[in-house]
């Protein structure tokens, strides 16, 4: 049997530090010709403090690559028909490239509405029906962040997809599925055969111990653990789970869907948490912000 006790740590710190660098240079380059600045504007309903972090690194990113951004603050008690009319705003702002709505939404809005009510051209989270179709077909999009930047370390750390057999833990609308999606289409990454599996699926760690590519996002705290894992596999865990730790300053730790510690020495390649999918995240947002300042997907 094919053991690994060496796997290559997929690094997505140091892949979204680079990442990062490559898109303040081109920024550099786009403000030295008189192009226009790149401009991110996020939404914010309420105050939950979750939220307010993920917006708060989202805005302090633009401002690190010398993007222009905008926070827009609303109450949480801003009507389903105020917030539209804010998002018809920045719609018709020729100033602002991209858009983000921070999830979740208090219940009274609803998510759907105002994810189409997002101009797609602006959607830089890649959520609307269109970019969510486009991707499906292969057609230029804005891939949602979390998946892009799943492919993105694929792509950067040469791991071969074509033929392979990856299984996909999670069906959720911002991973597991567009996952399957993307690692199926007919590109590189891509090629694979895929199993998408989910709550109700049978023999689950059966089906796990058949993929050369193991995609985990489900929510629950080392749920996959080497007998669910093929010797030489590549794992990618995109759990995120906080647990206390008395030994760290912040009083907690953070974990993964995967068992990393006994998962590690099987698989030939594998992503940490921290330090893994994480990171890749507004890497993917500072992207796909560029590629709209440039037109790129619509021109
Ligand atoms: P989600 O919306 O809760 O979806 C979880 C999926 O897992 C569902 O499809 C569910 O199946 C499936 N599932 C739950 N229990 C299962 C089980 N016992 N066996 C098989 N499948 C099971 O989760 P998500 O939003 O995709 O997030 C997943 C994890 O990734 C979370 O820890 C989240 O914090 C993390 N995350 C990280 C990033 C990042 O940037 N790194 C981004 C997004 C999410 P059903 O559909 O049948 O219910």
């Amino acid at each position: 049997m094919e053991t690994t006790n060496n796997p290559q740590i997929i690094d997505g710190k140091k892949t979204s530090a680079t990442i990062k660098e490559e898109i303040a240079a081109e920024v550099v380059k786009i403000k030295a010709a008189g192009g226009k600045t790149p401009h991110l504007a996020a939404v914010l309903v309420g105050d939950d403090g979750a939220s307010q972090t993920y917006v708060g690194a989202k805005v302090k990113a633009c401002e690190q690559i010398g993007f222009t951004s905008t926070l827009v603050k609303l109450d949480a008690d801003i009507s389903e028909e105020g917030l539209l009319e804010e998002i018809e705003k920045l719609n018709s702002n020729a100033d602002v490239d991209g858009m983000i709505v921070q999830l979740p939404l208090p219940k009274h809005i609803s998510v759907q509405k105002v994810t189409e009510k997002i101009r797609p051209e602006k959607d830089v989270d890649g959520f609307t029906p269109a970019n969510v179709g486009r991707m499906a077909l292969n057609w230029p999009t804005y891939v949602s962040a979390t998946p892009n930047g799943i492919m993105e370390l694929i792509k950067r750390y040469n791991i071969e997809t074509s033929g392979k057999h990856c299984v996909v833990i999670g069906r959720s609308h911002i991973v597991g599925s567009p996952m399957s999606i993307l690692m199926g289409r007919n590109d590189n990454p891509g090629n694979c055969t895929v199993t998408l599996t989910h709550s109700r699926t049978k023999n689950l760690p059966e089906i796990a111990r058949t993929a050369d590519i193991l995609i985990v996002a489900i929510g629950k705290a080392e749920f996959v653990t080497k007998d669910m894992v093929k010797p030489g596999a590549v794992v990618i865990d995109v759990g995120i789970h906080r647990v206390p730790d008395a030994s760290k300053k912040s009083g907690f730790r953070l974990i993964g869907d995967v068992k990393f510690d006994e998962v590690a020495p099987l698989a030939s390649a594998i992503t940490p948490v921290p330090g893994g999918v994480g990171p890749m995240t507004i890497a993917s947002l500072l992207y796909n912000t560029l590629m709209a300042s440039q037109r790129k997907i619509y021109s």
